[in-house]
């Protein structure tokens, strides 16, 4: 066989085509061989048989002629004419005698008798071996004088009667031979069909199923009553085959994965090498530009690492790099981070789905912790820190080997300027996140250090040209600079989550000074906002009406101010929550109408009482047709869903015309006062209403 054909596949469909099929081919040679055994024999038979017929056609001949000899030989002897013509009549009673006579010596015949050859239609071939008439002859002699022959005897045989039923039997054993064979042969196909083939099939047909990748998932299955058999055997044989191969399969893979383990992840660490993380970032790059997120790349290096090897040893060094990597595995709650190492004592963490760069600084924070936290080994503890350098995507760069290059140059750049800090790749972002930073330090401080106060807005009911409430807003008082605007630390505050506490001192400050107004005579009510985050609090229901209670406020002199993003998250809690609080009977609020979802499918199941209609529609109201717009379908909203609608940030008489003869009920803006401190809040009260009532008379 070739060298080529070695390997080529054995065709599949071909092989149950039924000229091919083994008890076909048995069929062919069982039934040529005994149809020619068959024949063979009975030829053999045929031809026994003629030669017994042949001998036994002379033996009756003998016979006959000693049966008649004696009353021939008389009848020649005593020249007995009518005892002669007896005999041969006699001999005539025979069916196949043709031709008789009794003659004397001389040949003068004494008695005579002929019958016609009989003409049957096989007789061509049968005179072939019995020829077509057999003749006798006798000399007739007397006992007395054996020397003297007195005449002679001749009979004439004809053959067709005998080979009759010679031929008869023969054509009966060729038939039943040819029979026999048949028969034979097909008992054997069938024995054979339900002994083999059958089974056989079923085994090829389980061997189809066989799976090549797993050949141990699907084994043969043993044909039944064959379990002990040859088939059986097989079947073991076979699937004892089928499973070592599929062990080997097995031990091959793990081999060839442990390869691309130790080629694709660092063998100290077990943290994806550099190839594999470069991979992991070109996916997550492709990810966030989709979601249009931001991604950020840390690389972190163990600051002066040589000198905590030279000190401790590389063995420890060693135990040092994997107790950093196991704690950069720890996935930090709520994030997305993928650690690797490059080599040496540096690490690469990439953080997917982030808001802003202002998160990415707070990871950095939690990551120079990871390095921080002192580390255990044997019986001392060991201490080292890090440093960071942070590269962005989208802003520095698109690709993952430009983020990677980046964040390495800005950690050696930080490594320069001392360690255990971060660095971003930009230095104005740097400087921006920074202060950020320092701001976040110091508003933790704020509260504790009576930084904070209140300022209240005057809320304007339009046609009746009435105070009748005040936003509370606070307001920080930086020791350093100054007043810093609340859009700058909010956020901040609800990033660390301080913004509980400070929502709750506000909230009480408020109460008290809602209180101290309605004791002098000044019943108002005051809108406190509420941000996302306190709103998620379990106990926040509790919390604000535990605290109108402890300062005497009827809930109805309470608003909160919500905004849409801050039910959105999790609407039915929001709902249920703010449902608790309407039932108690103070008045809420959405803040910032109109930037958010505004569905109307939430409004319906909100159980809000006021709309307020945010200050970027009203700033260009009458100026920009689709602001316009905005403002007047949320009027028209409220009306038709029965909410009172606040128009905030309105500084022209022009802009308070248009909402107060648009429908608007309630507005709040410069044009009638900036938000004021309490004693001038106090004052503008009594002077606004003063105003108005000159104005009127
Ligand atoms: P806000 O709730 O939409 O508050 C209205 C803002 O518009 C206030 O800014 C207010 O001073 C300003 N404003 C009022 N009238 C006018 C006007 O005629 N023209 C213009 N251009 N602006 C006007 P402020 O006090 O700087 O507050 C900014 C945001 O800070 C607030 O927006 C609110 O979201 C948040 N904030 C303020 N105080 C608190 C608070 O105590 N708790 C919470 N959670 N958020 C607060
Ligand atoms: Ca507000
Ligand atoms: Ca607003």
């Amino acid at each position: 066989m070739g060298a080529e054909s070695k390997n080529e596949p054995i065709p599949m469909k071909t092989p149950f085509q039924l000229e091919h099929r083994l008890g076909h081919r048995i069929l062919r040679w069982v039934l040529s061989v005994t149809l020619i055994s068959g024949i063979l024999l009975g030829t053999m038979q045929i031809i026994l048989d003629a030669r017994r017929v042949s001998d036994e056609l002379d033996d009756h001949a003998a016979q006959t002629m000693a049966l008649v000899k004696d009353a021939a030989t008389q009848a020649v002897f005593s020249i007995d004419n009518e005892l002669a013509r007896q005999v041969v009549e006699g001999l005539f009673e025979q069916n196949g005698m043709r031709f008789a006579s009794i003659t004397h010596p001389n040949g003068e015949a004494l008695a005579t008798k002929t019958r016609a050859l009989k003409e049957p239609y096989y007789r061509p071939a049968t005179d072939l071996i019995f020829d077509a008439e057999r003749s006798y002859h006798s000399p007739l002699i007397r006992s007395a004088d054996p020397e003297i022959v007195f005449g002679d005897l001749e009979l004439t045989y004809d053959t067709a009667n005998v080979a009759a039923s010679w031929l008869e039997r023969a054509c009966l054993t060729f038939i039943s031979g040819i029979a026999q064979a048949v028969i034979l042969g097909l008992a054997l196909c069938l024995v054979y069909h339900l002994l083999l083939t059958r089974p056989l099939l079923r085994i090829i047909h389980s061997l189809t199923k066989v799976n090549p990748d797993h050949p141990d998932d699907k084994l043969l299955a043993l044909p039944r009553t064959h379990e002990r058999d040859e088939l059986g055997l097989w079947v073991n044989a076979t699937n004892n085959l089928l499973v070592a191969i599929a062990e080997n399969q097995q031990k091959h893979r793990e081999a060839e994965e442990k390869v691309t383990r130790l080629s694709r992840y660092d063998n100290l660490t077990g943290l994806p090498s550099r190839e594999t993380l470069l991979g992991f970032l070109n996916s997550a790059i492709e990810d966030d530009r989709r979601n249009k997120q931001i991604l950020s790349v840390f690389c972190c290096g163990i600051d002066d690492f040589r000198s905590a090897n030279d000190q401790y040893g590389y063995q420890t060094g060693d135990k040092i790099l994997r107790t950093v990597a196991d704690r950069l595995s720890e996935q930090r709650d709520g994030s997305h981070l993928i650690a690797g190492r490059l080599g040496g004592d540096q690490f690469v963490v990439i953080e997917k789905h982030l808001r802003d760069d202002y998160q990415a600084a707070a990871t950095a924070e939690w990551l120079l912790q990871v390095f921080s936290r002192p580390i255990r080994i044997d019986d001392r503890q060991v201490f080292i820190t890090g440093t960071i350098g942070i590269a962005l995507f989208p802003p520095d760069g698109s690709g993952a080997d430009k983020l990677l290059q980046r964040a390495e140059q800005t950690m050696t750049l930080a490594k320069r300027t001392g360690g255990n800090q971060f660095q971003f790749y930009v230095a104005s972002v740097d400087l921006q996140i920074r202060e950020r930073k320092k701001l976040e330090q110091d508003l933790a401080l704020a509260l504790p250090g009576g930084q904070f106060h209140l300022v209240y807005q005057p809320q304007i009911h339009l046609e009746s040209q009435r105070i009748i409430g005040a936003e509370a807003l606070l307001r920080w008082n930086h020791p350093e600079r100054g007043l810093v605007p609340p859009d700058e630390f909010i956020p901040l505050a609800e990033l660390n989550g301080t913004i509980v506490e400070i929502g709750q001192w506000v909230l009480e400050q408020a109460c008290w000074r809602a209180a101290l107004w309605a004791a002098n005579g000044n019943p108002i009510r005051i809108a406190v906002n509420l941000s996302a985050i306190q709103l998620r609090q379990d106990t926040i229901v509790e919390k604000v009406l535990e605290t109108l209670k402890r300062h005497a406020i009827p809930p109805g002199r309470l608003e909160l101010e919500v905004t849409e993003t801050s039910f959105m998250e999790n609407l039915d809690d929001a709902v249920a929550k703010l449902k608790r609080l309407r039932s108690a009977g103070i008045t809420i609020a959405v803040d910032d109408f109109g930037t958010g979802y505004s569905s109307l499918t939430y409004l319906k199941r909100m159980p809000v009482q006021h709309l307020k209609i945010d200050k970027q529609f009203i700033r260009d109201l009458l100026v920009n047709e689709d602001d316009t717009r905005i403002a007047n379908t949320i009027i028209d909203l409220g009306k038709s869903l029965n909410l009172s609608v606040i128009a905030e940030g309105v500084e022209t008489a022009e802009q308070e015309f248009y909402l107060r003869q648009r429908g608007c009920e309630l507005a709040q803006g410069y044009y009638f006062s900036k938000p004021l401190l309490p004693e001038d809040f106090e004052k503008f009260v009594v002077s606004f209403h003063r105003k108005i009532i000159a104005h009127n008379t």
